[in-house]
């Protein structure tokens, strides 16, 4: 059984307050078990351009896929253009996205980013990761995102709150930095399923491995996770 660290969490989440052991040997078989429990995993923000799919996953931080896609049905049609939101008024386009929270701040990077890829590319949504980060408010999660489903250019791994927790959770990673975890990933994952691999996770996270009451008796890869074990003996399940 994995030891239990000195000192006791603050947080809700039983399994935060262990030390999870290294798992990765087991990723291929843990992977496999995935893909065959989400064989259909497609992106869930509804977009039709790379720089529509790059204002939806800018609004998707701290929001939910579902509220986005309400948000963005109205946005795309009033806003068409790069030049639409580099010219847009910052209240009107706040008030435009009020409700996927962070709104000031989103509006702002949004209208910003715009206007760089009006001075500097052309009026093209950039198509490389150095690029795309240093458009404001764009990290690695969200150029990974754009340059796989915008352009089908495999860079890295895009973790979200959700591939964070499970591959935390599964032992394939020890860090809470995100790029230090999509690293770990990267060297686990063959290159080619990069996309497939964060989505699986994100399905994973979303149906099964619920970020405060994990489904573990469920789970098709219980028997390979260290905190699934941790998690059913702790609550005789
Ligand atoms: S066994 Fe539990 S903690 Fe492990 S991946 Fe499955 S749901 Fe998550």
């Amino acid at each position: 059984m994995p030891q239990k660290k000195q000192k006791k969490s603050n947080t809700q989440d039983l399994l935060q307050e262990y030390d999870i052991p290294d798992n990765r040997h087991n990723f291929s078989k843990i992977w496999d078990l995935l893909k065959k429990e989400n064989p259909d995993v497609k992106p869930s923000l509804n977009y039709s351009n790379p720089l529509e799919l790059l204002i939806a996953t800018v609004l998707s931080a701290q929001s939910t896929d579902v509220q986005i896609n309400k948000v963005t049905e109205k946005l795309f049609k009033k806003y068409r253009t790069e030049e639409d939101y580099a010219n847009a008024d910052l209240r009107e386009l706040e008030n435009d996205i009020y409700s996927t929270g962070f709104y000031k701040n989103k509006a702002k990077n949004i209208k910003d980013s715009a206007r760089i890829i009006i001075e500097h590319h052309n009026g093209e949504v950039p198509k490389t990761m150095e690029e795309l980060v240093a458009l404001p408010g764009v990290g690695r999660k969200t150029a990974n995102i754009i340059l796989a489903r915008g352009f089908g250019v495999t860079e890295g791994i895009a973790v979200d709150t959700h591939v964070k927790r499970v591959s935390r959770r599964l032992g394939l990673t020890k860090h809470s930095d995100p790029e230090k975890i999509e690293q770990d990933l990267m060297s686990l994952v063959p290159k080619e399923e990069y996309d497939s691999f964060s989505m699986t996770l994100i399905y994973h996270g979303r149906k099964i491995c619920h970020a405060r009451k994990p489904d573990c008796p469920s789970c098709v890869v219980n028997k390979l996770c260290p905190s699934g074990v941790i998690y059913m003996s702790q609550y005789n399940l």
